[in-house]
């Protein structure tokens, strides 16, 4: 029993160690990734539930480092923050997805929605709503085309600063979506005081929606909350034609997920757009 503590230790400890160190080393490379080209933007479609429709997409960043190789966001994003690399990273997310919604309207008269997702620490930063007000600006893009992602640990962290940014954001225009609904630790009664135009379920709400009782029932109270609020549905991760059945009869308009398509590169995206057209 002592050497199996020991052990487990030496595997903590070590851990560690390799986790600090893996750290700086994806600050470090990371300070250089923009200027170098090695960040991308993904696209993932979102669509209408009841006919397949394409109405827009969330953009998703994507790093191939030179050194460290492909590196997930889930890797990048929590050193982007610390390091305060997210402000930068987080205008070229906005500058870059205003780009793309300014050249596909060039090129074929359409205007795109993309939804792009917004950090705590970006939120946070004073000049956040001159940011996105210069972008949108200097892009020409529509303000209604560009819709913000936030968290609820966002608009929870600190809820009497965050209603008067999000009240900013409103009145520039711009779509504001609550992400990632149902992980944290907001109450249907704290959507009331947001206000956001759309609300994502996420993913592990959708994953058994089909067998779950519990999560069903969950997602109807949402559908009957947000008829009366006025805001939007979509159901992110699905991934089954079983899920996607389900939200339908429960009353989900949009949706996202594998079963429709991946995040994919620019092209892709723009192909599968003009497709659908
Ligand atoms: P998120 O905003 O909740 O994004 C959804 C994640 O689910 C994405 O992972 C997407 O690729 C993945 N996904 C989509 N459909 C499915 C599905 O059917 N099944 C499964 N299993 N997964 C699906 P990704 O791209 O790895 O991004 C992870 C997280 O990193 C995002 O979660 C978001 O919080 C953050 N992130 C990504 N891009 C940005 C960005 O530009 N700025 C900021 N601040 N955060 C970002
Ligand atoms: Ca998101
Ligand atoms: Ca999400
Ligand atoms: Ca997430």
């Amino acid at each position: 029993a002592k050497l199996q503590g020991r052990d487990r230790f030496c595997f903590f400890s070590s851990d560690f160690a390799r986790r600090a160190s893996e750290h700086f080393s994806i600050e470090r490379h990371l300070r250089r990734a923009i200027e170098a080209g090695e960040l991308q933007l993904y696209y993932q479609p979102q669509v209408s539930l009841a006919d397949g429709r394409l109405v827009g997409a969330e953009a998703l960043l994507r790093w191939q480092s030179a050194e460290l190789g492909w590196v997930t966001p889930d890797r990048m994003i929590p050193v982007a923050e610390s390091s305060g690399l997210i402000l930068p990273i987080g205008q070229w997310v906005l500058a870059t997805s205003c780009d793309l919604i300014r050249r596909h309207q060039a090129a074929t008269g359409d205007w795109l929605r993309i939804a792009v997702n917004v950090s705590v620490r970006q939120f946070q930063t004073a000049g956040f709503v001159e940011t996105v007000r210069q972008i949108l600006q200097q892009s020409e893009v529509p303000p209604a085309c560009l819709e913000l992602e936030l968290t609820e640990s966002l608009m929870m962290n600190d809820v009497a600063q965050a209603i008067p940014l999000l009240e900013e954001l409103h009145a520039l225009g711009v779509a504001l979506a609550l992400d990632d609904f149902g992980t944290g630790y907001t109450s249907l009664a704290y959507l009331k005081r947001f206000p956001v135009d759309r609300v994502k379920l996420d993913r592990a709400f959708v994953t058994d929606i089909h067998r779950s009782r519990s999560d069903a029932a969950l997602a109807q109270s949402l559908v009957a909350f947000a008829s009366a609020m006025e805001f939007e549905l979509v159901a992110e991760g699905i991934e089954e034609a079983v899920q996607h059945e389900r939200l339908r009869q429960i009353g989900f308009a949009y949706g996202q997920g594998y079963l429709f398509a991946k995040p994919l590169p620019e092209a892709e995206f723009l192909a599968l757009v003009r497709a659908g057209q």
